[in-house]
């Protein structure tokens, strides 16, 4: 007597239902964007639950962010009713790993309270650990070793498993040694990186049988969502685990691995049939996400990848709409468009939490952001912060607002030691006394403090240097065009460089971010207004409501979907990303177009795509010629809009090779672009005034005093 199928069963399909109820032995689901892997893994919980093959605390599930992981445990909780017995253990690889460890902590020579660093607090540690050894950190930048370190680590190995060769490829021969050094002194903190959060699991399990064992048996159900973006390091982890029950199900979609720069592995896929033998596979080839067009355009992109293990998506969708292609002039017109045609989504009641804008780098926000601002459009920014939010940004920021207002402390202490420039803790303190004592701002004081013998030498040598930038930059505010003043300001304080010198993965975005925020000033009169229309941003961002426009980059946008996608940028340079090709070839070509694919797919009901002709690149305009990726998409699944009349079509959907604007982005444009900041950076600031970085002021900055003059002069003119 079979009973009736549970109401949580209903609507799956057979492959589906195939895939939920085999529960025990490994299951690897294998299958495309939106054919219900993620609800697939839900329903499984669910059903393990409800059919007592397990109690909620006997299942793992790994989730890829802690959004999804808030998600599917809302899911479980309709599905289930209110669970009597707790939760699964369900959350990232990291958040799972910090849990285990905090219980053993010991175990691996921790305490339980151990910290948890944050990237710019393991750079810290790095530089003291190449202090120590007496390394240049000039030649040798912590964050480059940082970058090896975690490299390692999403490997799965520790300092004494680095192969010899690559150990020796730091600071001549000492990259394992310091990776050793860094370790120790993390111990001593009792504090861990993130990498460690998985590693030190990984060794506590070896050098603890009994404790394996146990957590081996505790999980007797194990589910990953998003298998294709793990790691080796995450692979052991849970090759480890799984070796107790078995009964590991997981997820993924090898079209959707975008996250190979970050040490992810595909071949893990490969890997489980190989460990797992045995294991039952499931394909899932109906799509219930996406109308007819939407997936065959994607469909049609994917297909021109090669490194592809292949399958087939259908959907029984009505084909829809087709996916919209548009150009712009430039990418404020872009930005203007798109505002426009979500107004008019607006207009027809589509909610606005059911619109995404999804974007290739963090720096096509800043427009975007600008324009909703404007309107008056809500939007939340999901996987960041908003673009003026970003720790760069506001630390350009500190810089303009005390050129502007000389008594902006806050500003101060935000830049007086960034870039590094050995006024550390102890000076400020200084700075705080005598400002105290004196009912003065911190600048004041400094200026003050300069003139009389109670500094260190060498601090108040660099603290007078600092001094007289700012009343050169002041005044310098009066004379030039105030986007100048910021680049100017960026390079002589040694900004720009800190961020050039950086070799970890975000230094590259970050420098985008600060050329987007010096040429976003362009469009306001002047300093003060721009200064208004920022904190008027930033107060925008306060507003709360559930109805807003999502905001995010494509590799934000995993596992999501909306009626309607916006995709702006699709131009050859920014997507494909020439930093993707530049770095990985034909793989980066390919990882690149997953990622396209990726951002179609997050789409029910409608895709817009649009490209702008020219766009600013390393502060310099380019002409630019759409994505190669147009091209590739179905004609019969797309419409194109609107292309800018100069930019009629070619033999080609557009002409690739316009000849009247002259280079791309891929080509002699970016590079030019790119040749141009290096000439001008080897020119020590370029377009600099008065003295150069760091050096001593010449005859126009007069002494302390006279710049004491100016900058009370300064701050009590624009109170
Ligand atoms: P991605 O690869 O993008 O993460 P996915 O394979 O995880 O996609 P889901 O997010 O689980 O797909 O499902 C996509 C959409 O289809 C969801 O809205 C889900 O509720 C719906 N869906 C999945 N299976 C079914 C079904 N059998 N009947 C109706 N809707 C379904
Ligand atoms: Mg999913």
């Amino acid at each position: 007597l079979k009973p009736a199928a549970a109401a949580y069963l209903e609507g799956l399909n057979a492959e589906q239902r195939r895939a939920v109820e085999t529960t025990d032995g490994p299951v690897l689901v294998l299958a495309g964007a939106g054919t219900g892997k993620t609800r697939v893994l839900t329903t499984r919980i669910a059903h393990l639950i409800a059919t007592a093959r397990a109690r909620p605390f006997d299942i793992l599930a790994v989730t890829f962010t802690n959004k999804a992981a808030r998600e599917m445990k809302a899911r479980i909780g309709a599905l289930v009713g209110p669970a009597g017995e707790g939760m699964p253990w369900l959350g990232t690889f990291h958040a799972i790993g910090t849990k285990i460890l905090r219980r053993h902590a010991e175990l691996v020579g921790l305490k339980s309270d151990f910290t948890i660093l944050g990237t710019d607090d393991q750079i810290r540690l790095m530089k003291q650990v190449l202090a120590d050894q007496n390394i240049d950190e000039k030649r040798w930048p912590a964050r480059a070793l940082g970058h090896a370190i975690d490299g390692w680590k999403n490997r799965g190995l520790g300092p004494e498993q680095v192969p010899p060769g690559e150990s020796g490829a730091f600071a001549f021969g000492k990259g394992g040694a310091l990776y050793t050094a860094y370790q120790a002194r993390l111990a001593t903190l009792n504090a861990v990186d993130f990498g460690d959060l998985l590693l030190l699991c990984l060794k506590l399990w070896r050098e603890n049988p009994d404790v394996l064992e146990n957590y081996q048996q505790r999980f007797r159900y194990i589910l990953v969502d998003e298998y294709q973006d793990t790691n080796v390091a995450q692979y052991l982890w849970l090759r480890l685990l799984a070796q107790g029950h078995r009964n590991v199900a997981c997820v993924g979609d090898d079209d959707q691995s975008i996250y190979g720069w970050r040490g992810a592995e595909v071949d893990n896929i490969l890997r489980f049939e190989h460990d797992f033998p045995g294991a039952a596979v499931v394909r899932l080839e109906r799509n219930y996400r996406s109308t007819g067009h939407i997936l065959a355009a994607a469909s049609g992109l994917i297909a021109k990848n090669e490194g592809r293990l292949g399958k087939t998506l259908r959907t029984e969708d009505e084909p829809g709409e087709r996916v919209t292609i548009s150009g712009a002039w430039d990418s404020e017109e872009e930005a203007r468009l798109l505002a426009e045609s979500i107004e008019s989504l607006q207009a027809k009641k589509h909610p606005l939490s059911e619109i995404a804008v999804l974007v290739r780098i963090s720096a096509q926000m800043r427009e975007i952001e600008d324009r909703f601002v404007q309107l008056g459009l809500p939007y939340r920014v999901i996987g960041g912060p908003r673009f003026y939010e970003r720790a760069e940004i506001r630390d350009a920021l500190a810089y303009l607002r005390i050129t502007a207002n000389p008594a902006d402390d806050l500003a101060f202490e935000r830049i007086i030691n960034t870039p590094k420039r050995g006024l550390g803790d102890a000076t400020l303190q200084q700075l705080h006394g005598y400002a105290r004592a004196e009912r003065i701002p911190l600048l004041l004081a400094a200026c003050r403090l300069v003139e009389t013998d109670e500094l260190k030498p060498r601090v108040r040598s660099t603290l007078r240097a600092l001094v007289e930038s700012f009343s050169r930059w002041a005044r310098a505010v009066e004379k030039m065009p105030h986007s100048e003043v910021a680049q100017t300001i960026l390079e002589e304080s040694g900004y720009t460089e800190m961020w050039q010198k950086d070799r970890s993965a975000d230094a590259a975005g970050r420098l985008e971010n600060l050329k987007e925020f010096v040429r976003s000033m362009e469009e306001f009169p002047d300093l003060a207004g721009f200064l208004e229309h920022v904190a008027l941003v930033m107060d925008a961002s306060e507003a709360e409501g559930a109805e807003r426009v999502s905001l995010m980059t494509l590799h934000a946008a995993k596992g999501l979907e909306f009626d309607t996608v916006f995709l702006p940028g699709w131009e050859d340079g920014l997507f494909p990303n020439q930093r993707a090709l530049d770095e990985s070839g034909r793989a980066g070509l390919e990882e690149e177009r997953r990622l396209a694919h990726v951002g179609l797919t997050r789409a029910r009901k409608r895709a817009k795509l649009s490209f702008a002709v020219n766009r600013r690149i390393h502060g310099l305009w380019s002409s630019t010629i759409p994505s190669r990726f147009i091209d590739e998409l179905p004609e019969a699944s797309v419409d194109v809009i609107e292309a800018p009349a100069h930019f009629s079509a070619g033999a080609s959907r557009f002409d690739r090779n316009p000849q009247p604007f002259g280079s791309s982005y891929g080509t002699p444009g970016w590079q030019r672009a790119q040749a141009n900041t290096n000439a001008s950076n080897a020119a020590g600031g370029g377009r600099g005034f008065g003295s150069a970085p760091g050096g001593r002021a010449g005859a126009r900055s007069g002494g302390p005093r006279q710049i004491e003059g100016e900058l009370i002069a300064k701050s009590t003119g624009s109170a």
